[in-house]
């Protein structure tokens, strides 16, 4: 190195000297000055090295307020936490990948408080002795699907798999080949099976499959008669396949315990909100179906669980499995679960408290008046160049709950006039990065918000301005 350039990085203050600098004081008092001081060498050595390759041409970036205004914007980014709230515009209602469920005001308040100190999760205030931590819920979905019994596991996939690894390990189960669904990935019922160590015997075709499948199949190995809500897709035209009555008669002449994976299930009849039909859990379990899973956080609209309900000696046995130890649940979701469950014992006002169905019955004229509204800001920060437009469109219910029934709605589409290449998803990546990410969708070639789930209008348009500077 030249003696010049030598010369040149003596400009770069010492930590001390930033330290100083009034704004540092702030910094340091709001974060600590470990993490101020650890980005302010990150950014003096970035700047060394920038000045041996740029010389006189970096100077004006070695002023100590230039590096403590880079400091200040590397330690907020650093501080933001990775897991955040986002504007769900994608049109599906429950997104596995944004989480699913939004949680009613009664089932976050439970678990602040829950929380906050001890609880009685495991314990029995009665006799003073260890309790069980099913016991705030069993009840409670007892009386809202008629079963005799329940237990909560981690999630449905959870719930699958230790019921199979109680009831059928090194036993056959007899599944239809029309069920062998894959869900999202890597939940898929040949896999789950093979992991609970039981054996899978494909019965009948993947459009048809006949209760004399079932019949033929059944042996002396055979242990559990399956089937499985098929969740995500629809097989339609020449099909046919075993009804649950069916099936619960097959299972009773020959003593084999008959379960239903629903996957969503649902605890009450959604016609009665205008949605289209779903067996309900307890219409499974009437059917004479002996253990039903399902997910806490699809149609339920409570946390992230895997619910097992049915016969008590099944889920006795299922309680009994030492994997139910690795799969249970913490107390925040017993907290959540448990007020989201109590909800249900008042049907007529749930649909004001539970935000998944809130969202899901939100009729299209409500959703298209918000997206007017929106309009004119929107054409505001993104200038003329943006063509932006309300469109009427379909949302999903997602979550692989009734899969082809799509729900109208309406959605802002933003097209770029005369922009070619990435244009549209440089404004999409636009939309992700303001304070609170938007997550859209692209199709056509315009950027396309589905409002059916903004809840927050206001925290929605407060934030717009900042997409001028995430444009840049
Ligand atoms: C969603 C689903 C699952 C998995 O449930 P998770 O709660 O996501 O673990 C299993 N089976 C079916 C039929 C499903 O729809």
């Amino acid at each position: 190195m030249s003696g010049g350039r030598q010369d040149l990085l003596r400009v770069v203050p010492s930590i001390d000297e930033l330290l100083r600098i009034e704004q540092s004081i702030s910094l340091t008092k709001r974060y600590g000055r470990e993490l101020v001081t650890r980005i302010m060498r990150e950014v003096t050595d970035e700047l060394r090295v920038l000045l041996t390759e740029h010389g006189d041409g970096a100077r004006a970036r070695a002023a100590p307020d230039v590096i403590v205004q880079e400091v200040s914007l590397r330690v907020d980014a650093a501080s933001k936490p990775n897991l955040r709230t986002v504007f769900n515009l994608t049109g599906t209602v429950l997104h596995t990948n944004l989480g699913r469920a939004p949680l009613a005001r009664a089932a976050l308040d439970a678990m602040t408080t829950v929380a906050s100190g001890a609880s009685n999760v495991e314990y029995d205030l009665k006799s003073g002795r260890r309790g069980d931590r099913d016991a705030h819920v069993e009840a409670l979905i007892c009386q809202l699907t008629g079963a005799e019994a329940a237990t909560i596991v981690n999630n449905n996939a959870a719930a699958v798999l230790l019921v199979l690894n109680t009831l059928a390990k090194r036993k056959e189960v007899l599944v239809s080949r029309g069920e062998l669904i894959e869900i999202g990935d890597a939940f898929r019922i040949p896999d789950v099976m093979s992991r609970a160590g039981a054996k899978l015997v494909e019965v009948g075709t993947t459009n048809r499959t006949h209760l004399v499948d079932y019949e033929q199949a059944l042996n002396e190995r055979t242990t559990l008669l399956m089937k499985v809500h098929t969740s995500n897709y629809v097989i339609q035209g020449f099909t046919s396949e075993v009804s649950e009555k069916e099936l619960a008669s097959l299972s009773v002449r020959h003593e084999i315990p008959l379960v239903v994976d629903l996957g969503s299930g649902t605890l009450i009849d959604l016609t009665r909100y205008g949605l289209p039909h779903e067996a309900t859990v307890s219409e499974v379990l009437e059917e004479g179906v002996d253990l039903v899973t399902f997910s806490g956080d699809k149609l339920l609209g409570g946390p992230q669980s895997g619910i097992i309900a049915g016969r008590r000696d099944l889920v006795r046995r299922v309680k009994r499995n030492p994997m139910k130890r690795a799969l249970r649940v913490d107390k925040l979701t017993i907290a959540a679960l448990e007020a989201t469950l109590r909800l249900y014992l008042d049907p007529e006002r749930l649909i004001d408290r539970l935000p998944a169905l809130a969202f899901l019955t939100r009729s299209a004229t409500d959703i298209e008046a918000l997206a007017q509204r929106l309009v004119s800001p929107l054409r505001q920060v993104l200038g003329k160049e943006a063509v932006v437009r309300v469109i009427s469109c379909r949302s999903q219910i997602g979550s692989g709950a009734l899969p082809v029934d799509l729900l109208g709605s309406a959605a802002i589409s933003i097209t770029l006039e005369g922009q070619k290449g990435r244009a549209i998803e440089r404004l999409a990546g636009a939309f992700r990065s303001l304070p609170s990410p938007v997550i859209g969708r692209i199709e056509n070639r315009a950027f396309v918000m589905d409002l059916r789930c903004l809840d927050d209008e206001e925290g929605f348009a407060q934030q717009l301005d900042s997409l001028k500077i995430a444009r840049r």
